[in-house]
């Protein structure tokens, strides 16, 4: 059972989270959780502002204070709690201090102190469960989640994992134990700590799942599961009560921020249902994500945001040998992630993550011929299975697109998946329109 960020967020958070827990203790629930909403976005400040110098110990008091609090109301005279959180704090400042004498971080050193929102929240969240009368024990992740020493995003080892599980997890569940983990954060195999990128928690829970060969992994959000569109952009999105794996899969990577991309991959791999629930409303069944989907239907839109499409020129490059190979080497040796790419006999058309300096763009090309880069483009996508099987979808999709300005066109793998590059002013209003014509309507013929 993993849940995220608004789901913990303060007291009240870390009660309602901790009787949900309560209810499903005859199932031997495993719990991650997220860092309290804001927690890592405010390292991340502060990590930024001890690098130049600047101010941190206003920002770190703040989440004392934030965090002490929520302790004292749910476990008045515990001693030790806050004694635990200070220790946290001592060793928070040793490092951002450390950072801001040095002037320089290194992506290590980065993620030893990004990872203190789910240290904290940990504790905080097994005091909650003592509060339901639930045995909770802090199972500290960075020595079970065992990941390669790519900092910032780095990738679990399941072997590994699961032997970590084996001697530190499985234990404590047969004791009748409730072990809670910090999401996002792993360890290398000689106990350097890393993350496993932002919004990591999700593929946590995941990996545990695997590793632990759990019966079904839970995500826990602020929403009623998955739904038809991003509930900002989209007024009509409703929940979709059952999806497959490559539905989902897609929506993930396509910008439906709900699901971490990779936090599927390890259901897949296991075959393990993942559901997503709402723990504001826990009475709700929320999404269950399987094999197989419910028939072919249109299943949802997503935007992803801020993206860049970058052009190199390189003519003849088909025939230049372990050309494709060294540019993606570049592309990855930047840790710029490619979203898609249209090969062409006089260039290769790149879309990546905006807000990149040009610099690195242009080290990436690496002298082969001129870049060219529109910038603040959204990719919005229309995923189901039944864009395989009705191909007569994508012509209506696409007018629809046109009429408003479509760069470029990209389609997912197997052709479940239709997206549309715009520009960001017109990407909101396509959302709605491919929601309102294939999402609402073809729900409305299978009801
Ligand atoms: P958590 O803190 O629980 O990990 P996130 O903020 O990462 O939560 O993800 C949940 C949010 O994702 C929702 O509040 C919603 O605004 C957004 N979202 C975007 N697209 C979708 C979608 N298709 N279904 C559900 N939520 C979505
Ligand atoms: N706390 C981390 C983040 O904000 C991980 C997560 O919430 O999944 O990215
Ligand atoms: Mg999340």
């Amino acid at each position: 059972m993993k849940f995220g960020g608004t789901s913990v967020a303060g007291t009240e958070g870390m009660r309602r989270v901790a009787r949900i827990v309560a209810a499903a203790r005859e199932e031997s629930p495993v719990v991650v959780t997220s860092a309290m909403a804001g927690v890592t976005d405010t390292l991340a400040g502060l990590l930024e502002s001890a690098l130049h110098g600047g101010a941190i110990e206003d920002g770190v008091a703040g989440l004392r204070e934030r965090h002490l609090e929520v302790a004292r109301a749910l476990a008045p005279s515990d001693e030790n709690l806050p004694r635990r959180l200070e220790e946290l704090f001592r060793e928070l400042r040793v490092l951002l201090r450390g950072m801001r004498l040095l002037g320089t971080t290194t992506a290590r050193s980065a993620d030893a102190a990004l990872g203190f929102g789910e240290l904290l929240a940990q504790e905080l969240l097994v005091a909650a469960l003592s509060g339901e009368g639930i045995r909770g024990r802090v199972v500290d992740a960075r020595e079970v989640i065992v990941t390669d020493d790519h900092f910032g995003a780095a990738r679990p080892d399941v072997a590994a994992t699961r032997a970590r599980c084996a001697e530190r997890v499985r234990p404590l569940v047969e004791d009748g134990v409730v072990p809670v983990l910090g999401g996002y954060l792993g360890g290398t195999p000689e106990g350097v700590p890393t993350t496993l990128g932002r919004g990591g928690s999700d593929l946590s829970a995941a990996i545990l799942g695997l590793a632990l060969a759990a019966r079904r992994v839970e995500i826990w959000t602020d929403v009623d599961g998955l739904l038809s569109g991003d509930p900002r952009v989209v007024p009509g999105a409703r929940v979709i009560p059952e999806i497959s794996f490559r539905e989902a899969s897609e929506l993930a990577f396509f910008g439906a921020r709900v699901l971490h991309p990779a936090s599927i991959d390890p259901a897949i791999q296991g075959g393990l249902p993942v559901l997503v629930r709402n723990s504001l409303a826990p009475e709700k069944p929320g999404t269950t994500i399987l094999q197989e989907a419910p028939g072919p239907r249109a299943a949802a839109v997503a935007l992803r945001r801020d993206l860049a499409l970058v052009r190199l020129r390189a003519p003849g490059w088909r025939r230049r040998r372990g050309f494709l190979e060294r540019l993606s080497q570049r592309i990855a040796g930047h840790g710029v992630e490619l979203v898609h790419a249209w090969p062409g006999p006089l260039g290769i058309e790149l879309l990546v993550p905006g807000g990149r300096p040009a610099e690195t763009l242009d080290a990436i090309l690496a002298g082969d011929g001129e870049r060219r880069a529109e910038e603040d483009l959204v990719l919005v996508s229309l995923v189901g299975e039944a864009l395989a099987s009705r191909p007569g979808l994508w012509g209506e999709a696409l007018a629809l697109a046109a009429e408003r300005d479509v760069l470029r066109v990209v389609q997912g793998e197997g052709a479940i998946s239709l997206g549309a590059v715009v520009r960001a002013d017109r990407a909101d209003d396509l959302a709605r329109a491919w929601h309102g014509r294939f999402v609402d309507e073809e729900g409305e013929d299978e009801r």
